[in-house]
């Protein structure tokens, strides 16, 4: 099979279509045919090295994909040849990722993708809606009712936590720095979308708030915002810090003067009973038609080092899917 492979870390350029043997299903596995892989801000971190997790070389990235099942294992459950599913990683783990014409997974690792979401939406479920569900219901105890603003919501977690927000009874503040992606954010549900790169931003999202502040703030970039956003948050307020890209200066008075609190959040570290709940109201809301996954762009998978620029650039407008 052709897949991509890194065999030192570096730029973009380290990822190389190669042609690898198939891989096979061992007992409780089986091998999915990827028909589309997504992408994810954390693949790029992973391939420059120096990540929190640094993967033995040669290795394959990726752990977001959907496919048709190929091959089934012994005792891998009631999972059948031509199934369509959509992956939470490989079985390898992160040596043999999904940037690939197959990959192999643990039988719970594999998910009922419902016929009415395509392959490359389902190359963007697991990392942006798990990542979504925990930080709205698992950090920040979300609630009908309550205002969140999500500070960067034309990406992959931000239009999966607005989708989420939007079918639980949120009032959604979600920020893009571009046209296209403000449009993206209304389209989900948004009930305001302001643009995180004009002036004055973020007197509008008080102002949108009618002057109290966002109750639960997720957050995209704390390197750039954490400090604005405790300024901004609502007394008694929660701020989930979901991505960062560097050191950040804060007030910590205003965390006390606030009565706040700011979590982290970590997929990886997500405990086995949550990460099953997340699935079970993924699937729910991707059936009922709540959640539908927005692919921003389709490149082959031999495009692989330029994806990897894509996502990093600004303009976020969606999922970028590789399809091999
Ligand atoms: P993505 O698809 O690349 O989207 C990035 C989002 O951040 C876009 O909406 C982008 O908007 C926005 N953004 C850019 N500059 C911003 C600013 N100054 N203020 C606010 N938002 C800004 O990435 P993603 O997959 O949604 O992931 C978002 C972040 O979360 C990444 O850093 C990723 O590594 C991290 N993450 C962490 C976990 C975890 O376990 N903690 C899990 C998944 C993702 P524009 O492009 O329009 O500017």
């Amino acid at each position: 099979m052709k897949a991509i492979l890194v065999r030192e870390f570096g730029g973009p350029d380290v990822l190389k279509l190669e042609e690898v043997p198939d891989p096979t299903a061992g007992a409780g596995q089986v091998t999915v045919r990827i028909h589309a892989v997504g992408v994810n801000p954390y693949d790029t971190y992973m391939r420059a090295g120096g990540y929190a997790i640094t993967p033995d070389l040669p290795y394959t990235p990726g752990a977001d994909a959907s496919g048709v099942i190929d091959q089934v294992g012994g005792e891998a459950g009631a999972w059948q040849v031509g199934d369509r599913v959509y992956i939470s990683g490989t079985a390898i783990g992160k040596a043999h990722g999904a940037y690939a014409e197959l990959a192999v997974c643990e039988a719970a690792q594999v998910h009922r993708l419902p016929a009415r979401i395509t392959f490359a939406q389902g190359a963007g479920i697991f990392v942006p809606y798990v990542t979504a569900w925990r930080a709205l219901f698992g950090r920040a105890n979300a609630r009908a009712g309550d205002t969140v603003l999500i500070h960067g919501a034309s990406g992959g977690v931000g239009i999966a936590a607005t989708q989420f927000a939007v079918a639980a009874g949120l009032t959604v503040i979600g920020t893009a720095g571009t046209d296209e992606g403000l449009a993206v954010v209304r389209k989900q549900g948004a009930r305001h979308a302001i643009n995180h790169r004009s002036d004055g931003y973020l007197d509008q999202i008080t102002s949108a708030t009618g002057g109290r502040g966002p109750d639960v703030i997720l957050e995209m970039l704390a390197n750039v915002n954490l400090d604005h956003d405790l300024t901004i948050v609502a007394p008694g307020g929660r701020i989930v810090v979901i991505g960062n890209r560097g050191r950040v200066e804060i007030d910590a008075r205003k965390i006390m003067g606030k009565d706040c609190a700011v979590y982290g959040l970590a997929l990886w570290g997500i405990p086995p009973d949550d990460i099953r709940r997340a699935h079970q109201a993924i699937i729910a809301g991707l059936e009922s038609g709540a959640l539908n996954p927005v692919v921003g762009k389709e490149m082959p998978l031999a495009d692989a080092a330029k994806a990897h620029v894509a996502v990093m650039e600004p303009g976020a407008h969606g999922k970028i899917v590789l399809i091999p």
